[in-house]
């Protein structure tokens, strides 16, 4: 059976977290887009802009990229934009001391805004990569995100193919950062998953891996193949705050 700690129960779900952190011996963290959103990331699509009629699964692709660069380059320009002054909240600092105290070893992250590391998290797993680094397609140099911003060619080779770290549609996955992420989660006794529904394939098979417990930390609760020894609903920065005064 489940756990469920929300609204005025909250307070006791912190706690039992905090005690199952300070059991564990390898804490491993999951996190999605609802870790991030608590950040205030601005919606890119605009009221009466012309993207709003765009499909980011449409344009986020390797399709688009090799088809239609000036688009490609927008989005992500504007993108990228859009995450420049954002900053971490309470929760990404709250885990960033927890790998600095050895009591979390990793977080596995389905974000590409890179505000773990922004926040002091050292050990991150980008799922799915990372907007803010820029690389060229074609010969796989790393170049700076100004050169990409202006529309540059790419230093190293001279094409036309510089882009964003990030998993585009019909691509595959990092498979090294992959087979990182699901060794860490077999390992650990304590695997706590924040601000995803899990319900997109494959980060929703990653918790299956974990032996030891699990514990959700979502804004609303889901339903998954797997049982969670206690869920708590409600805002992740609020609970991580919460958690704070109990691991010191
Ligand atoms: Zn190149």
């Amino acid at each position: 059976m489940d756990k469920i700690f929300k609204e005025d129960s909250i307070n006791k779900g912190v706690k039992n977290l905090a005690k199952m952190i300070k059991e564990s011996e390898y804490t491993v963290v999951l996190t999605g887009a609802g870790m991030d959103t608590e950040s205030n990331i601005p919606d890119f699509r605009g009221k009466d802009g012309w993207w709003e009629n765009i499909d980011p699964i449409q344009v986020a692709s390797i399709h688009t990229f090799e088809s239609n660069y000036p688009l490609f380059h927008e989005f992500y320009s504007m993108r990228i934009k859009t995450l420049e002054g954002v900053e971490p909240h309470k929760g990404h600092y709250v885990l960033a001391d927890l790998e600095k105290k050895g009591l979390i070893h990793s977080i596995a992250t389905q974000n590409v805004s890179g505000l773990h590391q922004k926040a002091g998290s050292n050990n991150v797993y980008e799922l799915h990569g990372n907007i803010r680094t820029i690389r060229c397609n074609h010969c796989n140099k790393e170049v700076k995100l100004e050169d990409f911003l202006a529309g540059e060619n790419c230093s190293f080779c001279g094409k036309k193919a510089l882009r964003p770290n990030v998993v585009l549609f019909g691509e595959a996955l990092p498979i090294d950062v992959w087979i990182k992420a699901e060794e860490d989660i077999k390992k650990s006794q304590l695997l706590i998953i924040i601000g995803t529904s899990l319900e997109v394939y494959p980060v929703n098979f990653l918790p299956m891996y974990a032996k030891g417990k699990i514990v959700l930390i979502n804004n609303e609760d889901i339903n998954a193949n797997y049982e969670f020894d206690i869920k708590l609903i409600g805002k992740a920065g609020e609970i991580l705050k919460e958690l704070e005064k109990y691991v010191e």
